[in-house]
């Protein structure tokens, strides 16, 4: 969902507009610029981490350790267990395709609701002859344990499904889920992208193998995430980049210090913040959803367990909204189609429902008067008399 809807001319001034992307991505936070910026130029931690010979790599290896852990402290395990990659994209093609590959052929379980770095990874795996089996959203519009329970077969290797909806904000019950794949024997992937921050994740205590996370949904640089690989993943998982066997092999190339540092920086003010941040933007969906109280829209997978940062909105007709409002239509997440979102499709939504649906999403740096000026806005726009 990287497209803005109506959006003004590029020459527009980005300081007029009203940030509400926040799940598309993120502004990186300042207290992580700041160490980013240390390790770059001549006098900060430029060295290669991989240089254990001199001061210089040995300093930037502290630092990309010290990120390790900051990353795997908010997910609730091991520092040994988190593999850097550029991405949730690479770390769920690492997953899917690691798994995959090191298996031979069989039988993949996801869901219809996942984000396209999952669908097309799995498109790919399907014509190397695969099959998957993508499940339908319950009458809430989420992924029951009991569909899971039911699509599970003899030779089903491995079940990837996603913690947090990119468009809807629902949150799947991984807790269940992995028992019920784990009492199978299959692995279980997450993709926890849009999830760290916002849900508490305890990987020792959760059965799942698999995890993929995103540094730029959580305040810090695009271009850099992880894969957690837990104990019973390891040596079933192939290498999918090859090359210097950074990584213990599993994901080979220079480690980008600046990166990792900022990933980790951004994931520990995470884990001191979220509690707070999560209640101050429950306020602020309760204040938007208040302002809107009244209107012919409705708030898509309503009933679900959600999080309280992104709402699917579908007005009952077709809205143009001013180009002051940066939001995602929810064909955008297709890309450069203009087709309605598979997502919402598999909602039950008619295609004209879903071309029409805004996403709405906002974080850690979203104001009450933003609340009030998108609000209105919405308002405006649904209220304004059908030419
Ligand atoms: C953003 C996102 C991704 C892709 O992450 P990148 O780090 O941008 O590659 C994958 N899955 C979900 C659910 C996402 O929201």
């Amino acid at each position: 969902m990287a497209h803005l809807m109506h959006w003004g001319a590029l020459s527009q001034p980005a300081a007029k507009s009203l940030y509400f992307d926040y799940a598309a991505t993120t502004p990186v936070d300042e207290r992580v610029i700041k160490r980013m910026v240390e390790c770059l130029g001549r006098e900060g931690l430029f060295g290669n981490p991989a240089s254990q010979s001199h001061p210089f790599g040995q300093q930037a290896r502290a630092q990309v350790e010290q990120a390790r852990s900051q990353v795997a402290s908010l997910v609730g395990t091991q520092p040994q267990r988190i593999v850097w990659t550029s991405g949730a994209t690479e770390s769920n093609n690492l997953a899917l395709k690691g798994v995959a590959r090191q298996h031979g052929r069989g039988h993949i379980i996801s869901s219809q609701l996942e984000h396209k770095a999952v669908l097309d990874t799995l498109q790919q795996l399907q014509s190397e002859g695969w099959a998957v089996t993508y499940l339908s959203p319950d009458a809430h519009g989420a992924i029951s344990p009991q569909a899971v329970q039911q699509a599970l077969r003899a030779d089903t290797r491995l079940v990837s499904l996603m913690l947090v909806n990119n468009e809807l904000g629902t949150i799947t019950d991984i807790a269940r889920i992995g028992e019920i794949v784990r009492e199978h024997g299959a692995l279980f992937h997450v993709d926890a992208a849009q999830a760290t921050g916002k849900v508490d994740i305890h990987l020792d205590s959760l059965a799942v193998d698999l995890m993929s996370f995103s540094a730029h949904k959580t305040y810090g640089p695009k271009g850099i995430g992880a894969l957690y690989v837990g104990k019973r993943a390891e040596g079933r998982i192939a290498a999918q980049i090859h090359g210097g066997g950074h990584e213990g092999g599993l994901r080979s190339g220079t480690l980008a210090t600046h990166q990792i540092v900022g990933m980790g920086e951004a994931f520990a003010i995470a884990k001191t913040e979220a509690a707070l941040e999560r209640q101050r933007i429950t306020f602020l969906r309760e204040r938007l959803l208040r302002a809107l109280r009244g209107l012919p829209l409705q708030v898509n997978a309503a009933s679900a367990e959600r999080i309280p940062h992104t709402l699917s909105l579908t007005p009952d007709r077709d809205i143009v909204l001013g180009s002051t409002l940066a939001i995602s239509s929810a064909s955008a997440c297709n890309s450069a189609s203009n087709a309605p979102s598979h997502v919402l499709l598999a909602l039950g939504l008619r295609p004209s429902e879903a071309l029409r649906t805004i996403r709405v999403s906002f974080g850690r740096f979203t104001t009450h008067e933003e609340i009030d000026s998108a609000a209105a806005e919405i308002r405006r726009a649904i209220e304004l008399p059908i030419p």
